[in-house]
């Protein structure tokens, strides 16, 4: 994932040059054709398609539940495990099975563990954008 979240954000996955797979994240052999030197970095996953979610009802160390976790098809084909961003309220019926996705970066979660560590996660594409800033505190959406 690139380090500076107030650039686009994308996830650092690799493309195999001879057969086209897609991979998230980054591999040194094509798992498809098990060729060797073939994998570029390229940037991935601005948005995709969510595949399936679930709402964790009991927290690890760390977290605080409820939370969404969720599988998200990239638009480039790899399909991941993901947190879904906080902007996004955690309750049934928010989240469909299909529905477009995009890229946000923000801290893991907001506890004292997980508050400074930035990660990657998912929130519903169509909604309302009031900032561009995807990664601002406080809340007040
Ligand atoms: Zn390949």
């Amino acid at each position: 994932m690139p380090a500076d979240p107030r650039q686009s954000p994308s996830l650092l996955g690799s493309r195999c040059g001879a057969c086209a797979t897609v991979v998230f994240p980054t591999m040194p052999v094509c798992p498809a054709c098990r060729r060797n030197g073939t994998m570029q970095e390229i940037e991935i996953g601005r948005t995709g398609r969510l595949f399936s979610h679930t709402i964790a009802r009991v927290a690890p160390k760390g977290f605080k539940a409820p939370f969404f976790q969720a599988f998200v098809d990239l638009d480039e084909g790899p399909r991941i495990f993901t947190l879904v961003g906080a902007q996004c309220p955690v309750e049934d019926g928010v989240l469909e099975d299909g529905m477009p996705m995009r890229l946000v970066v923000e801290p893991m979660a907001d506890t004292p563990e997980n508050k400074d560590l930035l990660t990657y996660k998912y929130v519903p594409a169509d909604r309302p954008r009031g900032s561009k800033a995807v990664n601002r505190r406080g809340g007040n959406a």
